[in-house]
């Protein structure tokens, strides 16, 4: 099998990235912040966001699947309800970085990602995937961009999709999410000695699709 591995920091563009490397490449994509979400998702549902024995409790009776559709997009499958939709508000992004924090949770969450990563040729992204999920993966990338360059993107996929934002709180929250993603003691986000960092600031979507199938097939 093989196994690529994108990590690096909110709005970089990993996900619409690594999804259409995927399908030039027949790949899996494995959006791995999904998860997270999911469980940051049923840690709202049931009051226990900022509960942090609660939600380690409240573990004993999650179950987060992902399931592929026939295109190969993924869909996230929470206690048997598919929630893809609903874990796409800033509310959840920012309990998402809460709750990856909380050892317990990302222990729940990682023989999850190994058994697709085992079975199938997947791009897989996330923050640890290089690190500490997939550690031979053949490829490891470090996909990131400017703080101003992501909230930019961000503020636009939000607003396209009718969320009424304003450009400084999605800047807020970006650099909110790095300082917690980067400084958590426990798989925290960074680039691997054997990673390619890839900085996408300056390129246009095609041009940063060009660039990661380059690095995976070892053009780059
Ligand atoms: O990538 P996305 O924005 O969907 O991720 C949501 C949150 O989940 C991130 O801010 C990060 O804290 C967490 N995450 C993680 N490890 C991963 C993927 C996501 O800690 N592999």
């Amino acid at each position: 099998m093989i196994n690529v591995a994108i990590d690096g920091p909110a709005g970089a563009g990993k996900s619409t990235i690594a999804r259409a490397a995927s399908k030039r490449l027949g790949f899996i994509y494995v959006d791995t912040g999904a998860l997270y979400r999911a469980v940051a998702l049923d840690a709202a549902r049931n009051g226990v966001l900022n509960d942090k024995d609660g939600l380690v409790k409240m573990l004993e009776s999650t179950d987060v699947s992902l399931k592929f559709d026939e295109n190969g997009n993924q869909c996230v499958i929470l206690n048997g309800e598919d929630v893809s939709p609903q874990i796409r508000t800033p509310e959840i992004s920012m309990g998402a970085s809460k709750v990856s924090s909380i050892p317990e949770v990302r222990a729940f969450l990682l023989d999850l990602q190994r058994s697709i990563a085992a079975k199938n040729d997947v791009i897989m992204d996330g923050r640890d995937i290089g690190s500490v999920v997939l550690p031979n993966a053949q490829v490891k990338i470090f996909l990131t961009a400017s703080p101003e360059k992501r909230a930019e993107r961000r503020y636009k996929e939000l607003i396209e999709k009718g969320e009424s934002v304003m450009y400084e709180d999605v800047l807020a929250d970006v650099n909110q999410r790095d300082y917690q993603d980067s400084h958590r003691e426990i798989a925290p986000m960074r680039p691997c000695a054997d990673s390619v960092i890839a900085d996408t600031s300056d390129l246009t979507l095609d041009e940063s699709i060009e660039l990661i199938i380059k690095i995976i097939k070892g053009e780059e």
